[in-house]
């Protein structure tokens, strides 16, 4: 009962498809094992996009894919993927995944969240545990026709963004759904369906139940898919700043505009730096993500402290507060901290100050992020330009701007 569209009634041409991703399937069927294409793969690939990766679904045990291909890995904890690596290429090949036995409580907690998820099936059952319409399409290399068990083509043609199931269902069993509604509706700019927007916000507490290490990766993959602006709007618009950025969601709720701007100028900037294909460093975005709660808790603590141990302290709180949420792997964490100390350190020019931070490692993102800063609005006198001209300045003319400040 899936609807089958014949080769003739899409767009999907094998000419952009990862040759890795073939072979693999290829190899698979050769095998005597069912294997499609599905996911992020072939919805872009039906939207006329480029993808960037490519997911295998196949009735192949994980034990049985890694034994046929050399460079395989069995992955994950909650559910097992292999990872293929062919030359350069990654492809992730999922084992078709069975319907949860109603009777079997004991594998979702008590918010109804899946603990463990290896219970195997078919085709069909595969289409119905994947997240949305949109991504459970399964593109068909022996027939070159696309399967869908779910509607995700009309979806697709109506830009919509539907969950599989029953939303709250769905949305409890693993609250990231949430999030993936949000990525997938701001970086396809789909709507989100409205029985599939509805539970987002009452349920956006369960967001506290995922790992912080799990909510790190996903904060990335929301910011840095190009549509961080997008995505950071319906964040805000369906609460959801609350559960994973707490501090920056009171300082935002103060309505101090000009740190709200910061934070949308620096979704911008990542937005346009990933279109032009520049790299962003998630140090940068936890920076000035964090930085309307690190402004507003160094104002409360300025009374009781000195200007440096407030600083200090604003930050270590800060910090503390946003790991109880989302990890910040120490390669991040430090440059995070290093931009931060920076923007105190950058007023102080005098003697060779200013010559010596622009040795600084950090002085570059340091700088951006003053720039930024400046033109959120923070009354900042002019610094921002006085180190645009420093930086283009002869030996002699940095001698006499360092000089007139004093
Ligand atoms: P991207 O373009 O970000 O890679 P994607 O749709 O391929 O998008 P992946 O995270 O690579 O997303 O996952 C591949 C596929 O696995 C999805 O399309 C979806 O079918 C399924 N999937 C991923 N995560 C979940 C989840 N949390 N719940 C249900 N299905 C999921
Ligand atoms: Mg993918």
């Amino acid at each position: 009962k899936p609807r089958v569209i014949p080769r003739d009634q899409h767009g999907v041409s094998r000419k952009n498809i990862s040759q890795a991703a073939l072979k693999i399937i290829k190899q698979l069927h050769e095998a005597g094992f069912e294997a499609y294409l599905v996911g992020g793969g072939v919805r872009d690939l039906l939207l006329g996009g480029h993808p960037k990766d490519f997911d295998v679904a196949t009735n192949a045990k994980p034990e049985e894919v890694r034994r046929l291909f050399r460079g395989a890995r069995i992955v994950g904890r909650r559910f097992q993927i292999v990872h293929v690596r062919i030359g350069r290429e990654m492809i992730e090949v999922t084992t078709f995944r069975g319907h949860h036995d109603e009777d079997l409580n004991h594998t979702r907690n008590e918010d109804g969240m899946l603990l463990r998820d290896n219970v195997y099936g078919t085709l069909e059952t595969d289409a119905m545990r994947r997240d949305f319409s949109v991504n459970a399409l399964y593109y068909d290399l022996k027939t070159f026709s696309i399967i869908d068990y779910c509607g995700g083509m009309e979806d697709l043609k109506k830009r919509t963004l539907r969950i599989i199931g029953e939303p709250v269902t769905r949305y409890k069993e693993d609250p990231v759904r949430i999030l993936r509604a949000l990525r997938f509706a701001a970086k396809l700019g789909f709507a989100l369906e409205p029985s599939t927007a509805k539970p987002i916000r009452p349920l956006g507490n369960l967001l506290l139940n995922v790992s912080e290490a799990r909510l790190f990766e996903e904060v990335l993959k929301l910011f840095l898919n190009g549509s961080a602006t997008a995505t950071f709007n319906l964040m805000r618009e369906y609460d959801l700043l609350q559960q994973l950025f707490p501090g920056t969601d009171e300082a935002l709720k103060a309505n101090e505009p000009a740190m709200a701007e910061l934070v949308e100028l620096c979704m911008a900037n990542t937005d346009k730096r990933i279109r032009s294909d520049k790299t962003v460093t998630p140090a940068f975005i936890y920076a000035a993500l964090l930085w309307p709660g690190l402004q507003r808790r160094y104002l409360q603590l300025q009374d009781s402290y000195t200007p440096a141990q407030a600083w200090n302290q604003a930050a270590q709180d800060v910090i503390n507060q946003q790991l109880t949420r989302t990890s910040i792997p120490k390669r991040f964490l430090i440059p995070m901290r290093e931009i931060w100390d920076l923007q105190q350190r950058l007023p102080n020019r005098l003697g060779l100050r200013a010559l010596r931070l622009l040795d600084h490692p950090r002085f570059r993102a340091a700088y951006d992020f003053l720039l930024m800063r400046e033109e959120a609005g923070e009354p900042l006198d002019g610094l921002g330009s006085w180190w645009t001209h420093f930086q283009g300045a002869n030996d002699e003319e940095r001698e006499a701007m360092v000089r007139a400040l004093s």
